[in-house]
């Protein structure tokens, strides 16, 4: 399709500021356990004082909510406590990593292959795209009709998928994760920050008749940035890296880049994990 990224990735483009998504420290145990996986190849995360694992998320948009929005977001960044542990320093193997795109159901074609243009144009990886499945019935939340986050995670963490390195679950879905006092927040993407899944979600892009590019475009972002957290990057404090949290609000994807910052592009390099080059 005519994705304003087919044939021009995040890479390439200006940097500026980058959007909204979720992203937690999802599991101590899971990125122990990716760890200890060979074909896992992290990057130290840059430092960022008095938080870790950000959370943003997009809730119907209306005025109140927004104002509440930022409010909240405010208040998290002044709270949050940063009790993230070492980062582990990346790993070496031959050959290039393995990650797998997992469409689920209700996703349509096109998304799918932006995520998969978007991973092989950013990372130096091989992309295959698996076949289509159900989303697990374990991560649905029935008050609300979206689908638990962290339970998508440990899906995407399990059985035959653990023998790629990465999983990037993709859904048409509405997804959420607790933040806070909230027990229900609707988000973009979620990753496990060193650990082998994430996934992303395009039904929170779509709105207010977004054109099928600017869709495009913001997956793509949210791609980018999910897949980094795999890779062990933390949110960064640097203002226009893609890794910088976002605060809640689509009009923050839609005016930002996904391009990293030098210190993310840099650990990112040494790890093995971007293409050579600019
Ligand atoms: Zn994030
Ligand atoms: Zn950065």
């Amino acid at each position: 399709m005519g994705s304003a990224l087919s044939a021009k990735p995040l890479a390439s483009r200006a940097m500026t500021r980058i959007y909204d998504d979720v992203s937690i420290r999802w599991a101590a145990e899971s990125r122990a356990a990716t760890a200890a996986n060979a074909g896992s190849r992290n990057v130290p995360a840059p430092r960022i004082r008095g938080r870790r694992g950000s959370v943003c998320c997009l809730e119907p948009p209306t005025l109140a909510r927004t104002a509440w929005c930022c409010a909240m977001a405010i208040a998290l960044l002044a709270c949050a406590a940063c009790t993230g542990g070492p980062s582990r320093l990346p790993e070496t193997r031959s050959g290039p990593l393995r990650i797998a795109i997992v469409p689920f159901r209700g996703i349509d074609e096109t998304s799918v292959a932006t995520v998969r243009r978007e991973i092989a144009a950013r990372y130096a990886v091989d992309v295959e795209v698996l076949p289509e499945r159900a989303l697990p019935s374990t991560a649905y939340y029935e008050p609300r009709k979206r689908y638990r986050g962290t339970k998508l995670l440990e899906y995407l963490d399990s059985g035959e998928l653990t023998q790629f390195d990465k999983v990037v679950g993709i859904t048409s879905s509405d997804i959420s994760v607790t933040k806070g006092e909230i027990y229900d927040w609707g988000i973009f993407g979620l990753g496990s920050i060193g650990g082998r899944p994430c996934v992303v979600s395009v039904f929170r892009l779509k709105g207010k008749g977004a054109s099928a590019s600017l869709i495009a475009d913001r997956l793509a972002k949210i791609t980018v940035h999910e897949v980094g957290h795999t890779f062990g990057l933390d949110h960064c404090p640097t203002t226009g890296c893609v890794m910088q949290d976002c605060a809640g609000s689509i009009k923050t994807v839609d005016g930002e880049d996904g391009t990293f910052c030098s210190i993310c592009d840099a650990r990112l390099r040494d790890a093995g994990v971007l293409h050579a080059g600019p």
